[in-house]
């Protein structure tokens, strides 16, 4: 008798990633799939997604790797990436990432797995983070209103020029950039200024404002604090005469240097912008980082992007929430003040909690010990009759070295250091927290000087500080008390510890949130991002040093491409409203090239995202809105009769595939060509492509270009709002106008393309890895599988509800797409139960709530994703279910209807123990479901009146005295 044995290929092969990707394994989508009435996943798509659009072939991608073996791959690539030590500047500085945030933030997925904080009950400790980030950067800039963070420094310096042109007293004129400004900047600057036709004016304005530029009207001045150069200047003079001149004044500052300096607000600027990364963020070979501005109090309510304030819950206390959100895009649309949606959130915690570390008299020592190594390093310099440029610097030094300067930063690679090429006859040299002797010997040794440590003590000896008297700080700053109580690790741990345990992520539930995605962050994805050899590359590293990290973004992009059906794809955008500028800039340049610049028209849906139509404004177009029909797909009449009104102007239809409604529009094909026979562009919005891997590709179903969100269909984490990448993705017709990097050629098509859309040549570079993994470990077969169970997800929750909730919008045999949209307004107008008593209901139920008014106001849209396993889909369908017999007992006039468990939802412990009031139990307040009273989680506040703190504007820690009462 033979014993039965399992062939060895089949044990090798082990269990596939894709199994544990996928929540619901075989039999559990066989019982979903007989709830929906279908036989089999393949049956289930080939009747929800249209004939018309579906693609035939299956994806050409590398076969599934296991976790290992794509892990090994990642150590492989990494080790073809050699990491110098990076003095170039320039923005991006070496930085110690303090173990103690490294692990409890960055690789804590309490952190990195979180949502956007719209919930602020379930989000108060990233949003004290986020606080405590704002307080930092208004401290150090003397600003007093300071947001939660922007994209990155460049866009910041393009967003306060948008600022200055919407606040401003002078309507017309130019915007006038200092020369001294970081060149990444001022090339982001110029793409933005272009399209909106602001006109930007580059000069040297240590000698005051010239006379021809005041002459022609200016509306805004962008300084650079210290300079590029690393000269630190007086702004004092040129910004009094900008205010004379009628314009608003912006300093892109280094808060480090801010430390010792004088505050850009006392020296008189409105706004300060610039990067928090060297405050603990590794420089990832260009980001994410977290940008940041601060205002004047007048500017408080233009600011761009999201602000956090505190306001008071239902029992008085002080509770944060996002405040002044109907400034916002997805409210304003095209009179947004910004199309920024997903920012840095994760990387601005990072950046607060360094603060909180080291308090500012640590901040202030590591700002004194870099400077103090910039100082040694220009004295050496001279001392070996080198000139230095300048005589006021903080932490870097301009050295003029006639002829010399290739020769010179080519030794100094050889003895591992990476200096900035300035020009020919200049090299940059900037210091860091990470700086030590060995690298300023290494610097003298390559300028051919005595490379003798040793002279280090005698020159420290004679050699006085570099920084003007006349600039000095001399003000205190983060004296609010978290930036003192912290400084020993235990204190540390616990306070992080204590706010992540306030905080709702994924690693407690489902966060069934519509359009956002909310998949499984995998550990084997997240992992490589901070190995040395990707965390610790300076994004203008020469490339032969980035080898493994540009072979890495050439196969993503190559991957992103074959998935997408286009051409070419670009990974320069840090989120998805900046690949939609791109795309929509791409177009324009299109039509400008092809001779029709008057195609400016751009339609857009009315049930669009906002970003959509704040981006279109950016990129300097018209927006027309189409209407929606009854059914939620786009009326097609509408929009005929404005393609045929608006044929000769018309740009680009930007439409959402799957619709914002969750549905698979069956004409989108006959769409595309109408819109193509009118002579315009197709952009199709790829934040749904989690409804389309595997099953088709929008670049052959007739769209011109589009934007995905790595953050959502590709596994990086959403950070709490941030970081994204959004590539923008074309056909070979658009490719030559993909976004260009004025100092890395290679990241962009010949000529530049469309200038860089971002500060960094590939972005946010340092989390490219995540989605390069999660592609190399589910192969074709698993995306596709991941796509068709996001499917029957979707329709599954959509068939259990129904009885209880009707599904607004379907599609083909009654189907939805990945998502679906339930109505609440019958009930709410029956009841006057409304979306955000569920949304805060399902707070004591355990749940993160969907996501709230989008499309339509007063409906909740539900997107489980493949990553939830059945019990997971069940219990948030029986809490759905048990809430709505909640509402029955308030519509039958059981309980009144302003005080019942909905209306006083979340309830909190506090609340529980104290009087008891209501005319239902405790139990039913904080236990309404079965099963959850070991692992309950308790929401630190009650519900939160937002439109107090609106009136009432607070963004920086609050006196501790306020907690009191
Ligand atoms: C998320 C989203 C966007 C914006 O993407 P961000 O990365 O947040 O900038 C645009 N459109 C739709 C439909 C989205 O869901």
């Amino acid at each position: 008798m033979t014993v039965p044995r399992t062939p060895l290929t089949e044990l090798e092969r082990g269990t596939p990633f894709a199994a544990r990707h996928i929540g619901p394994d075989a039999a559990a989508q066989a019982k979903m799939l007989a709830q929906v009435g279908y036989g089999s996943l393949d049956e289930l798509t080939a009747a929800a997604v249209p004939e018309a659009i579906r693609s035939a072939e299956a994806l050409r991608l590398p076969d599934a790797a296991s976790e290992s073996e794509a892990l090994a791959e990642l150590r492989a690539l990494a080790g073809r990436n050699q990491v110098a030590h990076s003095m170039i500047g320039l923005g991006y500085h070496g930085t110690f990432t303090p173990p103690v945030i490294l692990r409890n933030v960055l690789e804590n997925p309490a952190w990195y797995t979180a949502y956007t904080p719209y919930q602020p009950e379930i989000s108060q400790g990233r949003l004290e983070a986020l606080l405590n980030f704002q307080t930092v950067v208004a401290d150090l800039t003397g600003l007093p209103t300071a947001g939660a963070s922007l994209l990155d420094e460049g866009t910041a310096a393009a967003e306060a020029m948008a600022l200055a042109r919407r606040v401003g007293k002078v309507r017309d004129g130019v915007f006038l950039v200092d020369a001294d400004c970081l060149p990444q900047t001022i090339e982001v600057v110029r793409t933005r200024a272009e399209p909106t036709g602001v006109e930007v004016v580059v000069a040297d304005l240590d000698a005051g404002v010239p006379a021809e530029v005041a002459e022609r009207g200016v509306f805004g001045v962008l300084l650079q604090y210290p300079g590029a150069s690393g000269a630190v200047r007086d702004h004092r003079a040129v910004i009094e005469r900008a205010h004379e001149l009628g314009a608003v004044v912006a300093v892109a500052a280094d808060l480090l240097a801010l430390t010792l300096l004088t505050s850009p607000g006392d020296l008189g600027a409105d706004i300060a912008v610039g990067s928090s990364q060297r405050f603990g963020v590794p420089m990832g070979f260009g980001g994410p980082h977290a940008g940041y501005m601060s205002v004047r109090d007048a500017y408080a309510r233009s600011l761009p992007g999201r602000l956090v304030g505190v306001s008071r819950d239902a029992e008085g206390r002080p509770a944060y929430r996002l405040a002044l959100q109907t400034r916002e895009q997805h409210i304003r649309r095209e009179k947004a003040t910004s199309n920024i949606c997903t920012a840095q959130v994760l990387l601005a915690v990072m950046a607060g909690m360094y603060a909180v570390h080291h308090g500012p008299d640590g901040l202030a020592a590591i700002a004194r010990r870099t400077h103090r190594y910039a100082a040694l390093l220009a004295a050496g310099l001279r001392a070996g009759g080198v000139e230095v440029v300048h005589d006021a610097f903080f932490d870097t030094v301009t050295a003029r070295v006639p002829g010399r300067a290739a020769e010179i930063a080519e030794a100094a690679r050889a003895a591992g250091v990476n200096l900035r090429e300035t020009d020919a006859d200049h090299l940059g040299i900037a210091c860091d927290e990470t700086t030590g002797r060995a690298q300023l010997a290494a610097v003298w040794g390559a300028f051919g000087l005595d490379a003798d440590a040793a002279r280090i003590e005698g020159l420290d000896a004679e050699t006085p500080d570099a920084l003007p008297a006349t600039l000095l700080r001399d003000d205190e700053y983060l004296t609010h008390p978290v930036f003192h109580r912290h400084r020993s690790e235990t204190s540390m741990l616990r306070y992080l510890r204590r706010l992540a345990d306030r905080d709702y992520a994924l690693d407690r539930g489902m966060i069934p949130l519509g359009s956002c995605t909310m998949k499984l962050n995998a550990t084997a994805e997240m992992e490589p991002i901070t190995w040395p050899e990707f965390a610790g590359l300076h994004p203008f590293a020469p490339a032969e040093q980035a080898e493994g990290f540009l072979t890495l973004i050439r196969e993503l992009e190559d991957r992103l491409a074959e998935i997408t059906g286009y051409d070419r794809v670009s990974l320069q955008p840090n989120a998805g409203s900046q690949g939609e500028l791109a795309g929509l800039l791409a177009v324009r340049a299109y039509h400008r090239a092809n001779g029709e610049p008057g195609r400016t028209v751009c339609l857009i849906p009315s049930s669009a995202h906002g970003t959509n139509a704040a981006s279109a404004v950016m990129a300097g177009m018209r927006v027309v809105v189409v209407a929606t029909g009854e059914n939620g797909d786009v009326d097609a009449v509408d929009l005929r009769a404005k393609i045929d009104r608006h044929r000769d102007e018309l740009a680009v239809l930007m439409v959402t595939y799957p619709s914002t409604h969750g549905v698979f529009e069956e004409d989108i094909a006959a769409i595309c060509a109408a819109v193509h026979e009118a002579g315009g562009q197709v952009y199709v919005d790829g934040a749904n492509l989690n409804a389309l891997v595997g099953l088709a590709r929008p670049g052959h179903f007739g769209a011109d270009v589009s934007h995905l969100n790595l953050h959502k269909t590709f596994c990086i984490p959403h950070g709490g709002g941030g970081p994204g990448v959004g590539p923008v993705a074309v056909r070979a017709h658009l490719a030559p106008y993909l976004p260009g990097h004025p100092l890395q050629p290679a990241a962009g098509p010949e000529g530049g393309g469309i200038g860089p859309i971002a500060a960094a040549p590939w972005g946010s570079a340092g989390i490219l890895p995540i989605s390069w993994a999660y592609l190399r470990l589910m192969g074709a077969d698993g995306l596709r599988r991941a796509t068709q169970v996001a499917v029957l997800g979707a329709n599954y929750v959509a068939k259990r509800l129904e009885p209880h909730y009707p599904v607004l919008y379907t599609g083909p045999g009654g189907l939805v797409a990945h998502e679906c949209v339930i109505d609440v307004r019958p009930l709410t107008k029956a009841t006057g139960v409304t979306v955000d008593d569920i949304a805060k209901r399902l707070i004591d139920y355990g749940f993160h709530a969907p996501t709230m008014s989008f499309p339509v106001a007063g409906t909740l849209m539900i997107e489980p994703t493949e990553s939830e396993d059945l019990p997971e889909l069940d219990r948030f369908c029986e809490a759905m279910i048990a809430i709505r017999a909640e509402i029955d007992r308030v519509g039958t006039g059981e309980w009144p209807k302003d005080d019942n468990p909905l209306r006083n939802a979340p309830h909190t412990a506090e609340q529980l123990t104290g009087d008891w009031p209501h005319p239902y139990s405790r139990a039913e307040a904080a236990f309404p479901a079965d099963g959850d009273r070991q692992d309950k989680y308790w929401p630190p506040v009650r519900r939160i009146d937002g439109a107090f703190g609106d009136r009432n504007l607070v963004c920086s820690c609050p006196p501790v005295a306020d907690y009191a009462g």
